[in-house]
């Protein structure tokens, strides 16, 4: 009995040096050696000691799973594949709780495990499922030696981890299978949901393990706590875990794990981002579908290394001085990209770019691709510096926060960068108007404020290169139009710092008019969905600024903002619609009034919120992704029956 014993300890730490710690100590062919014996003499005595390795055979081929239902529901994400999604994330949970800690970790894409322990016995192994029954799929399991048989913890207990194939393992079984894998998360998933446990054995999964589902006595306080009580308890943990203080300390994790993840062996698609204290999780609770507490940040973009030719400061409509990186041009998905962005200066620093360094770039939904580290300096790499005067105007320049800013409101590229924005698309939508007429009228009719846009002649606009008769007519009568537009593009026009298309809207449907925007105070801002105290205070700010107030007087002398009607019920109450492609007919923006007007709700990418996507002619990466998320999707010809249009 004490040789099983010691046969059973010997063999469990050499596996856990080998599958866990990826680390072996000694050759397979002692471990062999030993676990013969130890078979023996339990053939021989007739028993088993509950963590004996011989128990991980799987046995015999099923003939169907059966189901399990969890103990506590193994809950899946809400997404954000943008920065924008993301910081929303951060403005929900900082309304609860304002000081946190998060923990940023892997993503990884295979299938999710729950391991199921009792009286320190693992018990059972099944499959999310659908987050409250899964597929029992222990015998599987029973092939795989990245877990523990036995815990030291004796209560009931479900934890969590994903079970993934590594990619050098997958190339491997590649070169000599009949069929072979397609991808790394099709094979993780395949082997553990196959009824034969055999082929499981064969496709050598393991699984990396990241939660504690479910505790008797309760879980451990934080997620870094929780970390290390499974590494303890000898379950495989990936490496990789950050704990930040920050929202710029989380984004900092995340490029980190973009960058790294392209020299790991294994299937990443994004980083998890969790609140680290469980009691404060508790405080924010989930919604019907997803916590409140947790998001996964999934990468979807273009990537490619290039060279950082020089960086130049823009200043945008607030007079923040962005920098901006120009590159040497490398193709990106078929486009050809010259320029990346980065945020700040403290951006610079921390993504370690300077001029001729070589950089990793990525394209997503931007237009504008973003740079998110340094891969390698080269012998003539140069430090960026901060600059002190704007480069356009010679303004001494102001520091606010992480931020730098060109206090000259008249500095020309910041009443350009206004104007634009004014006029755009999405604010009050003057065609015809472009960056280059803000110029020309900055330049040659001393335009600087959105209002004088009013008061324009066409002589004036005659006088401006480029411009004739018919020209200037179509821009004059785009302005006279754009007095009557609803009241969030005004809002959104306005440009205040913060306020983008969705706070935007979100204020104009509490709010109703400007004289009550005015009023708002802090408080009542932050209780809205989309705003977060910041830019709370930089809407107060903008309407204690006389100019702006001045400004803002004489915009509504010309303009007049409307009131959205609200639609409750109507065919698409309750739908969260994206549209994509060219439609046979409609225009996008003709499409977007009809669901507005039926009681749809219309998102500018699929989320997990989406419920119905409307695609046309060459339709690009949104269908493919409402494909994959298994979403509605309609073409023009449904979308008129669903309405009663034909
Ligand atoms: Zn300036």
């Amino acid at each position: 009995m004490n040789r099983m014993r010691e046969l059973v300890d010997k063999l469990n730490k050499w596996a856990h040096e080998y599958y866990v710690l990826d680390n072996p100590s000694v050759p397979d062919s002692e471990y062999d050696k030993y676990y013969d014996e130890l078979k023996k003499l339990e053939e021989e005595s007739g028993e088993v000691l509950p963590d004996s390795p011989t128990r991980r055979v799987g046995g015999e081929p099923l003939k169907a799973f059966s189901r399990h239902e969890h103990i506590a529901r193994l809950y899946s994400l809400d997404k954000a594949v943008t920065k924008d999604e993301l910081s929303a994330f951060f403005t929900r949970v900082k309304k609860v709780v304002p000081s946190h800690e998060f923990t940023v970790e892997y993503k990884f894409d295979g299938l999710t495990m729950c391991l199921t322990y009792e009286g320190g016995n693992f018990v059972r192994a099944t499959t999310r499922g659908n987050g409250t029954v899964g597929e029992d799929v222990t015998a599987q399991c029973l092939t795989i030696k990245s877990f523990p048989l036995t815990v030291s913890y004796k209560g009931t207990l479900e934890v969590k981890g994903e079970a993934v194939i590594r990619l050098s393992v997958l190339e491997e079984y590649n070169k000599t299978a009949a069929e072979p894998l397609k991808n790394a998360r099709n094979a993780a998933a395949g082997a553990i949901r196959n009824l034969d446990p055999a082929v499981t054995a064969k496709r050598r999964p393991e699984i990396y393990f990241y939660d504690i589902n479910y505790m008797e006595d309760g879980a451990p306080a934080t997620q870094a706590e929780c970390f290390k009580w499974l590494k303890k308890e000898g379950f495989k943990v990936f490496p990789y875990v950050r704990l930040c203080k920050s929202e710029e300390e989380v984004e900092a994790a995340i490029d980190e794990i973009e960058v790294g993840r392209r020299n790991i062996d294994v299937l990443t698609d994004g980083a998890v981002i969790k609140l680290n204290d469980v009691a404060v999780r508790e405080i924010l609770g989930s919604t019907d579908k997803f916590p409140r507490w947790a998001i996964a940040y999934k990468f979807e973009a273009e990537e490619s290394v290039t060279t950082v030719r020089q960086v130049r400061w823009q200043v945008g409509r607030t007079g923040k001085l962005t920098p901006l990186a120009e590159l040497e041009p490398v193709d990106l998905a078929g486009v050809t990209v010259r320029r990346a962005t980065l945020n700040n200066y403290g951006d610079i620093l921390r993504k370690g770019v300077k001029t001729g360094s070589k950089v990793l770039i990525r394209r997503s939904n931007e237009v504008i691709p973003e740079i998110l580290g340094t891969v390698e300096h080269t012998e003539g790499s140069i430090d960026i510096k901060k600059p002190e005067v704007c480069p356009f105007c010679g303004a001494e320049i102001a520091e606010v926060g992480a931020n730098i800013f060109c206090p000259n409101r008249l500095c020309r590229p910041r009443v350009v960068a206004k104007l634009a924005h004014f006029a755009s698309k999405d604010a009050m939508d003057i065609e015809g108007f472009s960056e280059k007429t803000a110029e020309q009228l900055y330049d040659e009719t001393g335009l600087i404020n959105a209002s004088q846009l009013y008061k324009l002649t066409k002589e004036q606009l005659l006088s401006l290169e480029g411009f004739k008769d018919k020209k200037a007519g179509n821009l004059l009568s785009a302005i006279e139009k754009s007095r009557t537009v609803p009241l969030d593009r005004f809002i959104y026009a306005l440009g205040i710092e913060g306020v983008g298309k969705v706070a935007a809207a979100d204020l104009a449907k509490s709010f109703k008019d400007m004289q009550s925007l005015r009023a708002a105070d802090s408080q009542s801002l932050v209780a809205l969905d989309n705003i977060g105290e910041v830019t709370a205070d930089a809407i107060v700010g903008w309407f204690e600024d006389n100019e702006n107030l001045a400004e803002l007087n004489r915009l509504l002398s010309y303009i007049t903002p409307q009131t959205k009607k609200v639609v409750t019920g109507g065919v698409l109450a309750g739908q969260f619609v994206v549209l994509t492609g060219t439609l046979p007919t409609y225009k996008r923006s003709a499409a977007q009034k009809i669901i507005e007007d039926n009681g749809g709700v219309c998102q500018s990418s699929v989320t997990s919120k989406t419920t119905l996507v409307l695609a046309g002619e060459e339709a690009g990466s949104k269908l493919e992704k409402a494909k994959k998320l298994g979403i509605k999707i309609i073409g023009e010809d449904e979308f008129k029956t669903m309405l009663g249009l034909q």
